[in-house]
């Protein structure tokens, strides 16, 4: 079928067919064109629509499925998939094999009702995931996102989390304020007493207190808990400094700090805010302080040539994964971070008679049509293989399910494909402040009106300049 030259694994009524072809049929059943049921199509008419193996050949006893008497390809048992999934999902969610309990109900629905069984029953038969849920309906107490917790956090868990959520048995969380809550419980618990007992209130009234506010606005991202994270880290390496120095915070002095400052230039600003918590809780003395380092003119930017033709790219070259094209060409035309683009889902989509719309902080874009016809094949493509129910529908979805991508996983997979994220979206900010006020901007694209005032300045006077003096 591929027509490559290759071992023929069976011959259709279609023509010989290859191993990859002979997989990939299977696990793709389509509408067939006479019976239009959703069948493995072996065979075609004279004019070359598909046909199902009962169409291929009319004169020979029909096979149907042993449980719903349907016409069907069959598996092992006489089963058609439906009926085949229906079983397998029945004996992985049950503890004598025979019958679901109630509260797991929703979740057999989720795996039963796929558009397309063939990709349920090949998860059920290889995913480690697939593996735990059969482990944990054993246990319908550990049934929780308190328990989920304790379990090792590989992709299985999240993707058992994320098939929870979506059957409406556990409720939704924001996951990233839960790796930053986690993350923080188990460090501390690591720590000598003297330091958990100062890093401890840091972490849980300052810096969780404030991650569960930006949460509850729903602006809790990926890159903020890591950053989260690195405050609490950067405030337990000053503890172990202090100890080093044979310091404490009470007898800490502004030399001391500034000696801490140029000693771990890249924890200084990490430093500042358990230094301001420290001050006004009186536990060190007043009137410390610790500089944020002179900020940099970012130094990544492309030349505009380069920065059309990566666009171009994005909009033309076919051999580009959909989903690469599609963030790669909102970080060039938007200067939208990655770790806005992974939280956009199919609310965010709008369109009327002329336009589609992307609505970035409430603010409706035009797309481009070509972007947003890319946007459409995107939505369609990543169709997600269980039915979603409560779950919102990410443009790039991630592996788990109702989880949009790792951003950090795409920026590697854009840069990859040599479509890095950086210095295009630096380009692309500075080509829009040309146009658009510092508070506009910043408002559109929810950064803080300092950083997009620097990036004004940018834009204006220094702007060409800098850029000549780079080339
Ligand atoms: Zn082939
Ligand atoms: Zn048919
Ligand atoms: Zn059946």
């Amino acid at each position: 079928m591929c027509g490559k030259v290759t071992k023929v694994k069976v011959f259709w009524p279609r023509g010989p067919v290859c191993d990859s072809c002979y997989r990939a049929a299977l696990s793709t059943p389509a509408p067939c064109a006479t019976c239009s049921r959703h069948r493995i199509l072996i065979g075609q008419t004279a004019e070359g629509t598909l046909l199902c193996k009962t169409c291929s050949f009319p004169d020979e006893p029909v096979e149907r499925c042993s449980a719903c008497g349907e016409p069907a390809d069959l598996y092992s048992g006489h089963r058609c998939p439906c009926c085949t999934l229906a079983a397998r999902v029945t004996d992985l969610l049950s503890v004598n094999g025979t019958s679901v309990a109630q509260p797991l109900q929703p979740l057999a629905v989720v795996l039963t009702s796929a558009e397309n069984p063939y990709r349920v029953l090949q998860w059920l038969r290889r995913s480690p995931a697939a593996r735990l849920l059969g482990r944990l309906v054993l246990d319908p107490g550990a049934l929780n996102h308190e328990s989920l917790d304790t379990l090792p956090q590989r992709a299985a868990t999240a993707y058992v989390r994320g098939l929870l959520v979506t059957a409406g048995i556990l409720p939704p969380r924001d996951e990233n304020l839960a790796l930053l809550t986690n993350w923080v419980a188990r460090t501390v618990a690591e720590l000598p007493a003297r330091h958990a007992n100062l890093i401890r209130p840091f972490a849980e009234w300052h810096i969780i207190r404030d991650a569960r506010r930006r949460s509850a606005r729903g602006r809790y991202t990926y890159a903020a808990h890591k950053g989260n994270c690195g405050n609490v880290l950067a405030a337990i390496d000053f503890l172990n400094w202090l100890d080093s120095q044979h310091l404490s915070l009470r007898r800490l002095q502004q030399p001391h700090l500034d000696v801490w400052a140029t000693d771990r230039p890249t924890l200084r600003s990490r430093s500042i805010p358990f230094l301001r918590w420290s001050t006004a809780r009186r536990l060190c003395p007043p009137g410390l302080s610790i500089e944020h380092p002179a900020s940099q003119l970012p130094g990544h930017f492309q030349a505009e040539d380069e920065a059309r033709n990566e666009l171009l790219r994005c909009f033309n070259d076919t051999a580009l994964p959909l989903d690469v094209r599609v963030a790669a060409a909102l970080v060039r035309l938007y200067a939208l971070p990655l770790t806005r683009i992974v939280e956009l889902t199919e609310d965010h989509i709008s369109r009327d008679q002329e336009h589609t719309y992307l609505a970035v902080n409430q603010h409706p874009f035009v797309l481009p049509p070509k972007l947003a016809r890319l946007i459409d094949d995107q939505l369609r493509h990543s169709t997600p293989r269980h039915s979603t129910t409560a779950g919102r529908r990410y443009l790039l979805p991630g592996q788990s399910p109702g989880r949009p991508r790792n951003p950090l996983g795409l920026a590697d997979t854009l840069r990859q494909h040599g479509l890095p994220a950086r210095a295009a979206r630096n380009t692309a900010m500075v080509d829009a402040l040309a146009d658009l006020p510092p508070m506009v901007i910043a408002d559109l694209l929810g950064i803080h009106p300092k950083t997009a005032e620097r990036w004004a300045t940018l834009a204006g006077e220094n702007w060409s300049e800098y850029l000549s003096s780079l080339t």
